[in-house]
């Protein structure tokens, strides 16, 4: 076997202890920074007021506007209002959506972010922007949106609802299961993905059953950091290509929406990248799709996509997206394996 690979590291700085987001504020001093804007959704608005209340004279305030897809109207308003409040860091807790306004404002003004992360989406630790502006959403890669520091404080994921805990836990999943057969692996992204999938098929089922078992979070928060790392290292394929057009032109929820879909796009590619996801049916037990599919079942995952909503007429229009532009991909795509899988993953079937 020839070894051939380029490999660079994040370059944000990973606080891993639970109760380490008390210390947010000696990440503020060790920035350099002297008031930071505590960013939030309306939904953690509490949170983050009682993040800003221990901050006392480093926080410059609360902007709790945070949305799904950072609309740049949200981030044009949250630039004026930390300008306005003096503010030279932001410090983002919460999910993927806070996360993003925090690197999109970063994007614009270089602004300093500390991130604390309370999902598994994994956004922290990538250099990827997604943004939307006229119902149309564009994302980029870029150096410049990367965190400062990311602190996992797995105290703070205690409450993540025992539903979103499932789709998000999934999402992260998805992103190591990519990353295996990525055109641009290396043997660290590798590691790391098949450790993250590991950590979260140990982690999830406790979850469900004890929501606030902290050793279950830790682990699942761990398993979120290093399938993060995997997504923001390496080429994402098939399944995130899918997973991007059914969130962008039919507005289905993000982590659902990659839940719903990971055994079939993986079940899909198995075919041609068997041996890459050799450690998927090791972890998960069986066949890639069908175990990854009996595994997101056994934790109560939603399985159909019917359930958003969306027609059978949309699955033609999402094929036809999804076909249109070339991507890289194990197995060779053709629109009617597309619309195939989306019917499967609409009806809810076991991937065959
Ligand atoms: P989210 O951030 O939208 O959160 C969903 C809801 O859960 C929000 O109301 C949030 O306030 C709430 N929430 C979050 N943590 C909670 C907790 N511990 N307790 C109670 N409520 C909590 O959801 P998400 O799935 O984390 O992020 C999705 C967004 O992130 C999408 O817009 C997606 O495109 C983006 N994303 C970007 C990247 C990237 O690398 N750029 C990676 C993954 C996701």
């Amino acid at each position: 076997m020839t070894l051939s690979f380029t490999y660079q590291g994040s370059a944000a700085r990973i606080v891993f202890a639970r109760g380490a987001s008390a210390r947010a504020g000696e990440w503020i001093e060790k920035l350099d920074c002297r008031r930071a804007l505590v960013l939030s959704t309306r939904e953690q608005a509490d949170a983050a007021e009682a993040l800003s209340h221990r901050l006392g004279g480093l926080s410059a305030g609360v902007f709790a506007k945070a949305v799904m897809h950072t609309p740049v109207t949200v981030t044009e308003d949250a630039v004026n209002v930390a300008a306005r409040l003096g503010a030279d860091c932001v410090v983002s807790l919460g999910g993927g959506s806070t996360t993003g306004l925090g690197k999109a404002m970063a994007l614009r003004t270089d602004i300093a972010q500390i991130v604390i992360p309370t999902t598994y989406a994994g956004s922290e630790v990538t250099p990827i922007i997604g943004q939307t502006e006229g119902g149309a959403k564009t994302t980029i890669r870029t150096q410049k949106v990367v965190p400062e520091v990311v602190i996992y404080d797995a105290e703070l994921t205690l409450g993540l609802p025992v539903g979103m805990s499932v789709t998000s836990g999934l999402n992260a999943i998805a992103h190591a299961a990519e990353g295996l057969y990525a055109e641009d692996r290396n043997p660290i992204s590798s590691l790391m993905a098949v450790d993250g999938m590991r950590a979260l098929k140990e982690a999830l089922p406790v979850i469900v059953g004890d929501p606030r078992n902290v050793g279950a979070r830790e682990k699942a928060l761990y398993g979120a950091w290093l399938c993060g790392t995997v997504l923001g290292q390496v080429a994402m394929s098939l399944h995130h290509k899918i997973c991007h057009t059914l969130g962008g032109s039919f507005d289905t929820p993000h982590a659902e929406t990659h839940a719903v879909m990971l055994p079939h796009t993986i079940g899909f590619n198995a075919a041609a990248a068997g041996g890459e996801l050799g450690p998927v049916s090791e972890i998960f037990g069986g066949s890639p799709g069908q175990a990854l599919y009996d595994f997101a079942r056994s934790i109560g995952s939603p399985m159909r996509l019917r359930a958003f909503g969306l027609t059978e007429a949309d699955l033609d229009c999402a094929a036809d997206l999804a076909a249109k532009n070339p991507y890289s991909n194990p197995r060779p795509i053709d629109r009617a394996s597309i619309r195939f899988l989306l019917q499967e993953a609409w009806e809810g079937a076991r991937p065959s």
